[in-house]
């Protein structure tokens, strides 16, 4: 088998589209570069800059157990234990969430995660079966509808003003 020069054969490219802005990304074994791809349990997929933060909604028993959970050695555990609300939460800010955003994980994110889910973004699958849901119109019906209205594409453009 040839391989080619400088190739290396065992990455190989990734790509996905964001289903709240529609834009695509490229990348090499799922690297973006500065964002990652979220998944959350309904299928939606999305660039991680629209997960919906959920570190700031873990109460501060949640963000001890974890800092308990993942502290270095004794005595970060006998800190942890001791210390007060207010210091978990500033030490929580100064360097856990971003551990704690690290580990997630982004290909199994709950609906709470999901901008989507939680309807603040729409993705346009939903808004398409919504619309031919609700204007009880089927794809071919809608196919027959835009044959008869429009002669041409570009008629059909200007139309929804594009
Ligand atoms: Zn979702």
């Amino acid at each position: 088998m040839k391989t080619r020069q400088g190739f290396v054969s065992n990455s190989s490219s990734s790509s996905f589209v964001c289903d709240v802005s529609g834009e695509g990304y490229e990348g090499w074994d799922g690297d973006y570069g500065d964002i990652r791809q979220a998944c959350c349990a309904n299928g939606h997929s999305f660039s991680s800059e629209y997960m919906l933060a959920e570190g700031s909604q873990l109460s501060t028993a949640d963000k001890r157990s974890y800092m308990l959970e993942h502290g270095d050695n004794d005595r970060d555990t006998v800190a942890f234990k001791a210390a007060t609300e207010g210091q978990i939460e500033q030490w929580w800010l100064d360097e856990w969430e971003e551990d704690y955003e690290d580990d997630l994980d982004y290909f199994d994110l709950s609906e709470a995660k999901c901008p989507i889910c939680q309807f603040q973004k729409a993705c346009d699958r939903d808004i398409m079966a919504y619309l031919l849901k609700h204007t009880a119109t089927s794809r071919e019906e809608m196919l027959t509808n835009l044959r008869r209205e429009f002669s041409s594409y570009r008629d059909f453009l200007a139309s929804i003003g594009k």
